[in-house]
């Protein structure tokens, strides 16, 4: 199956307890593009870039399979830039500069080529451009995954209301579904989520794993223990790149796919924090990946007797 990804394409300058960068690749799209090209599955990406954007770094995803015909270079412009600061626990981080720039009027446009994908994974933009990917598309797609974040609540509520009815798997952190469902209990969040439309619900806790909600069932995964987290950016894209990947491989929807792909997503998202950026990610085999999943399977596998 094809995945069709829309997200951001960017420039990120990172600060994090153990040394800061320059602008480097960045974007949620980047990292979901990038994960999904480690299970060799067909993914296409649409976002727009300004003039100021790498061509290597459009090279790396060609050369990665991913099909960047949907990535509108707008010359004259410039590219999304955000920079941000962790602390010293590395569970939070304060936003130091976001610098819209061309993502400000992007309009997004679906190549032909692309129109086919089953799986369509909307990253975390403004909810109008979500929806509006969603409408030119001629068919609807199998599954429409959904990564939202609380700045929308905070400023989109009706537009991000109508996206959520329309949107089959939403991924959002344990903060967020509170604040999205008024509720402090997840299980309780999780209901009154899917009473907003979508059937499959993941809320992540960061380093505490995940949690996938569907049909009255609960799942959980906690996320891989690591010597070190160097830099939490981009964990949560890769985590929905990995999920959705699994997904398109697969060719499942039902929920025990789903399970195996949270395992998945969990593995891609812990070699993300291991070096700035999407450095360690590109960086990934495929053996690795599997040695990981390995890993998960020794951790949360027992045998109890009573
Ligand atoms: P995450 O760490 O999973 O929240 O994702 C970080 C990525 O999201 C970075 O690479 C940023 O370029 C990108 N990003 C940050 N803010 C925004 C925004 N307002 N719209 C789109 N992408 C963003």
């Amino acid at each position: 199956m094809k995945l069709l990804v829309v997200g951001s394409v960017a420039f990120d300058a990172i600060e994090t307890p153990f040394g800061k960068t320059d602008k480097i690749l960045g974007g949620a799209a980047t990292y979901i593009g990038i994960a999904s090209s480690i299970l060799n599955v067909e993914s296409g990406i649409v976002s727009v870039i300004g003039g100021d954007f790498p061509q290597a770094d459009l090279d790396m995803l060609t050369a990665r399979g991913v099909n960047i015909e949907g990535i509108e270079i707008v010359k004259e412009g410039k590219t999304f830039f955000w920079s941000g600061k962790y602390h010293n626990d590395l569970n939070s981080r304060d936003t130091l500069v976001t610098e819209v720039n061309v993502l400000e009027n992007f309009d997004p446009k679906i190549p032909e080529s692309m129109q086919d994908a089953e799986i369509l994974l909307l990253g975390n933009l403004h909810p109008g451009v979500q929806l509006s990917v969603l409408e030119r598309m001629k068919n609807r797609p199998k599954l429409v995954i959904l990564d939202t974040m609380n700045f929308w609540m905070d400023s989109a509520w009706d537009t991000l209301m109508q996206m959520i009815a329309k949107t089959d798997v939403i991924t959002i952190n344990d903060e967020e579904a509170r604040q999205l469902s008024g509720e402090y209990s997840l299980v309780k969040a999780a209901k009154k989520i899917h009473e907003m439309g979508p059937e499959f619900v993941i809320i992540k806790k960061g380093e505490h794993g995940a949690l996938l909600f569907h049909d009255g069932k609960i799942f959980a995964i906690p996320a891989l223990p690591l010597e070190e987290v160097f830099d939490p950016t981009g964990a949560g894209d890769t985590f929905a790149g990995g999920f959705a990947a699994y997904l398109a491989k697969k060719e499942d929807f039902s929920f025990e796919t789903m399970k195996s792909a949270l395992i998945v997503g969990s593995a891609m998202a812990s070699f993300t924090v291991e070096k700035f950026g999407t450095e360690k990610l590109q960086e990934v085999t495929e053996s690795e990946m599997i040695a990981r999943i390995k890993n998960f399977k020794d951790l949360t596998t027992f045998e109890v007797e009573v």
